[in-house]
């Protein structure tokens, strides 16, 4: 294939050289696909990045009077204080337990003032702590995206699971690992009660 080539002399010029074509969507997947704790396997394909945007696209709840978070009251929540509360999901996940933190305030993670950011530590230990204690639970993954809702919200999962002597690889956050769809029973509800009591 013919392509212009710039010479040592400054001047560009035609020269024939062999490329190949690159193949559509080839970039390599990152190294977390690889850990033992990813839970899928097969074909994964990285998804193209989108056009480049001027102005980020708003959120959900932007304004807090279209908020979710805003416009719910404490009766929806398993635990509540003056600042906080905590949700859990309405039905069971596939996993020991999913429970969401959120401030009271219409704040987003970077607008947190240093008394919310500080108690948000002691919040983010007290879920761990209040998790990890539930039967079984060995590890808790936290997250924060903040690309769905503008209102903070923090991901708590139990992830990985202690068996009598064995070590089994836990979900990742972003999935539900098939070993885990044990948990969608009854059990969940009473995990619901356990993390509000461990709490109050
Ligand atoms: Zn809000």
């Amino acid at each position: 294939m013919a392509i212009v080539r710039e010479i040592e002399s400054g001047q560009w010029a035609l020269a024939c050289t062999k490329v190949s074509v690159v193949p559509h969507n080839a970039a390599p997947l990152p190294d977390f696909t690889r850990w033992p704790s990813f839970p899928f396997e097969g074909d994964l394909r990285v998804k193209d990045l989108a056009p480049p945007v001027a102005v980020e696209p708003p959120r959900s709840g932007e304004d807090a009077s279209d908020c979710v978070a805003c416009n719910t009251s404490d009766d929806a929540y398993i635990w509540f204080s003056e600042r906080w509360r905590v949700r859990a999901m309405d039905r069971p996940t596939g996993l020991p337990m999913v429970l969401i933190l959120e401030c009271r305030s219409h704040l987003d993670l970077g607008d947190l003032p240093n008394l919310l950011a500080a108690e948000l530590g002691v919040m983010t230990v007290r879920l761990e702590r209040a998790i990890r204690s539930l039967d079984g639970v060995a590890r808790v993954h936290v997250n924060r995206w903040g690309d769905g809702s503008a209102h903070l919200h923090m991901w708590f999962l139990a992830c990985r699971v202690r068996r009598s002597g064995q070590r089994r690889a836990g979900p990742h956050p972003v999935g539900v690992a098939r070993d885990f769809l044990r948990f969608s029973d009854c059990r969940y509800v009473g995990h619901r009660t356990h993390i509000s009591t461990e709490l109050t």
